[in-house]
């Protein structure tokens, strides 16, 4: 069994928790928080042992009824392994107490590239993972373009990736968020830093990514434009694409026009908390000029590095190869449509 302990219980955190939960060769032993919110209830009720992030605020939680079985100090003694789901540069100035207990740890895809040794997608890089002490988790986006990059490239091999990310203002929960009545062209620069995270993963890839940013908090929708190195039919991509696990080619007749529609498919389907952990590809958008292939997807931001986490456990521990990880994580999470 690896002992995972959590470190930042909120959207990323607590789907990790309740992953790594249902694995059979892992094991729980808490979650650290900053505060006892409602998130903090939830985790009791689950019964997951709870640590205080930030140890002056333990008070709080007994005040809250919430019981704390420590502090973060003693869960990362206790741990194998950490994964710091904190906000974006919180997880770096945590490392140096994982580094202090001598207890590896994962990062999530707001650090800078740096924060650890290699950065991960299971489908890409699995075994660049293997003994590794740090490991970042790339990005939502960046986990959702690598899942399609990796197979063509094996298939075809890839010349030069254009993807244009229209990406949802904020999560449902961050109303202070937008934009509320906008389309902004975000970041403004042209090419966006998105592509120079997907070469962590690919590190030799011609790739150009833009971005905008608009009112829904439901999904991101990527349009893109594959240059491949052979000339291929659409037939035949979808053939692949419909081969891998995590990607949902959504079928004709389905009657899914959008990501709303997407939402209320994993919610009608009892997904937990409405997650799609699949890239979502419209089978009808997958088309192809000669050597460019072209196709839209969605890309569940919440919950698609959610399997990620617990693939790069196995990997670092060097307990299963990579396809029987993702098999494992897939079939205790209920993966694949
Ligand atoms: P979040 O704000 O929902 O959750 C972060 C949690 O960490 C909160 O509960 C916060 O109170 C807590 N926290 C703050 N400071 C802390 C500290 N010092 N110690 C312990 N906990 C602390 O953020 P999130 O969306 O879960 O993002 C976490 C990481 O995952 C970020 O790197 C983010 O870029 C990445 N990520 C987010 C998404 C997404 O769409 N939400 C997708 C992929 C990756």
């Amino acid at each position: 069994m690896i002992r995972v302990g959590v470190n930042g219980y909120g959207t990323i955190g607590k789907r990790v928790a309740d992953a790594v939960h249902a694995q059979p060769d892992m094991e729980l032993i808490g979650v650290a928080k900053t505060q006892p919110n409602f998130e903090a209830h939830t985790a009791g009720e689950r019964g997951y042992p709870m640590y205080a992030a930030i140890p002056e605020r333990s008070p709080l939680f007994s005040e809250a009824g919430v019981d704390l079985a420590g502090e973060v100090d003693e869960l990362v003694a206790k741990a194998d392994i950490i994964v710091d789901c904190t906000p974006s540069g919180i997880g770096a100035e945590n490392r140096e107490l994982y580094e202090t207990h001598h207890t590896p740890a994962i990062f999530q895809g707001g650090e800078d590239a740096d924060v650890a040794d290699v950065s991960f997608n299971a489908r890409a890089n699995f075994d660049a993972a293997r003994d590794a002490d740090y490991v970042r988790v790339v990005s939502c986006n960046t986990t959702g373009l690598s899942r399609i990059i990796a197979p063509l490239e094996a298939e075809y091999g890839v010349e030069k990736v254009r993807a244009t990310l229209v990406r949802r203002g904020g999560d449902p929960g961050q109303n202070s968020r937008g934009p509320i009545n906008d389309i902004l062209p975000n970041p403004i620069e042209i090419p966006s830093h998105h592509g120079p995270d997907v070469k962590t993963i690919f590190p030799g890839l011609e790739i150009d990514t833009l971005g905008l940013k608009v009112p829904a908090t439901l999904m991101h929708v990527h349009a893109l434009n594959v240059t491949l190195e052979d000339d291929v039919t659409g037939a035949h991509v979808r053939q692949l694409l419909e081969g891998e696990n995590r990607v949902y080619v959504i079928p004709e007749g389905m009657g899914i026009d959008g990501a709303g529609k997407l939402m209320d498919f994993a919610l009608d389907a009892g997904r937990p908390r409405g997650d799609m952990w699949e890239n979502c590809v419209w089978g009808e958008s997958i088309g192809v000029n000669g050597r460019d292939l072209y196709l839209f997807q969605a890309i569940h931001q919440q919950s698609d590095v959610i399997p990620e986490n617990v693939d790069a456990i196995r990997a670092m521990f060097d307990t299963e190869d990579q396809q029987d990880s993702m098999a494992l994580t897939d079939r205790t999470l209920g993966i694949g449509i």
